[in-house]
């Protein structure tokens, strides 16, 4: 082996730094929405073709999807190594949650782990899955359905946050549209004769915050009012929630789901409207491998000296995947100031230098668990049993 692994990495990432902060600072200066992410998902297309790789666009039927695949020139008779950027904004507040960056530290590894390849002569496949809407909806998800992951050995993904882990345990998670329908009329002269579903929403979210005082500490229940009428005077015959319920565990999402559903429909009996819940979207929690995760915190805690930190709140459609692959979520800190994701303090940081650095410093620590998973048979067989006892574990765990 003339180059070493290590180096390999570090000189492919050090000398796109300054491409990968472009491509950053132009998907975080147009924020776009999930499934709206059309000039971010071309930004990167076109880097990745000018750079001779081969890219499918339109994947699983999502116009934000892509899939790039580099093959070793030593043959595809290797691991078939995985790679997820995503790219969708939030509303109102940008980059909140940092996918810009998420979207570099993909196309980092995906360069690292073909340059590798190409200069170890380590035989294998590496792919870049572009991943649309993971804020709302979970284009994930779609392309698990149709297929796109197939034959993949390991999957990784990094992600910004406060603090670094290979082992965040996300939350499953379940978002519902609560439609109430009730009978107009005037406020004032004849507010009887109406039937209140802005009232029926109240009734519902104030009811969730008491049912809250009974939820397990890893249960989150939150929501909004996204319609409740359109005039102060105007008894209204319309009202919408949006709402999410979230639990540790995927065999408790059912428990919490009913429970919910049931203060919905006392919320429509109380005020006499009728009512309608649609599903709209469910993440499974994701499944950390504590052999992967292990030797990504070991890495990090060897520059930063702080140890790891496993929170508990969030979901992903990563989980998902994580329930099928062998996975790595590897968060790391986005600028040491300790502020939470969506929030406009994060999407601020989000575009800073050191941001940026610390996310190429995330990718390089991923970029040698996934060649170790390359090089090291003992070390990838400690990475498979733990991945099938993480399932074992959770073999009750309801399938979505
Ligand atoms: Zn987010
Ligand atoms: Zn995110």
């Amino acid at each position: 082996m003339l180059v070493s692994i290590d180096s390999a990495i570090d000189s492919v990432i050090d000398d796109a730094n300054a491409e990968l902060r472009k491509l950053s600072l132009a998907i975080h200066n147009n924020p776009e929405e999930s499934l709206k992410e059309e000039q971010a998902c071309q930004t990167l297309v076109d880097y990745l073709e000018r750079k001779g790789f081969k890219v499918e666009r339109n994947v699983a039927g999502l116009s934000t999807a892509f899939v790039a695949t580099y093959v070793s020139p030593s043959g595809a008779q290797g691991l078939n190594v995985g790679f997820c950027s995503e790219y969708d904004a939030l509303p109102g507040i940008g980059h909140g949650c940092g996918h810009n960056l998420i979207a570099i530290s993909g196309v980092a590894l995906f360069l690292a782990i073909a340059r590798v390849m190409e200069a170890c002569w380590i035989p294998g496949t590496v792919k870049l899955f572009g991943t649309p809407a993971e804020e709302a909806f979970g284009g994930k998800i779609t392309m698990l359905d149709q297929g796109t992951f197939d034959g993949t050995d390991l999957l990784m993904m990094l992600h910004p946050t406060a603090g670094y882990s290979g082992a965040w345990h996300s939350q499953c998670c379940l978002s519902l549209d609560v439609e109430y329908f009730g009978k107009a009329s005037h406020a004032a002269m004849a507010p009887w004769d109406g039937i209140n579903a802005g009232t029926a929403a109240n009734i519902a979210l104030l009811t969730m915050g008491a049912l809250r005082e009974q939820l397990k500490p890893d249960w989150r229940t939150h929501g909004i009012i996204a319609e409740g009428g359109r005039a102060a005077n105007v008894i209204p015959d319309y009202a919408k929630i949006k709402y999410t319920i979230r639990t540790g565990w995927a065999n408790e999402l059912d428990i919490l789901r009913e429970r919910t559903l049931r203060v919905f429909e006392a919320a429509a009996l109380a005020t006499g409207c009728t009512h309608k819940v649609t599903e709209e979207f469910a993440y499974l929690d994701n499944l950390d491998n504590p052999v992967l995760g292990g030797l990504y915190e070991e890495l990090m805690q060897s520059e930063y000296r702080v140890p790891p930190e496993r929170g508990v709140g969030g979901s992903t459609d990563f989980g998902n995947l994580s329930h099928k692959f062998i996975s790595l979520h590897g968060m790391y800190d986005l600028a040491g100031t300790r502020v939470p994701n969506h929030t406009i303090e994060f999407t601020r940081d989000a575009r800073s230098e050191e941001a940026h650095e610390r996310t190429l410093f995330a990718a390089k620590t991923a970029g040698r668990v996934a060649a170790r998973c390359l090089v090291d048979q003992s070390f990838w067989s400690q990475v498979k049993k733990a991945h099938d006892e993480r399932r074992q574990q959770t073999s009750g765990d309801r399938e979505m």
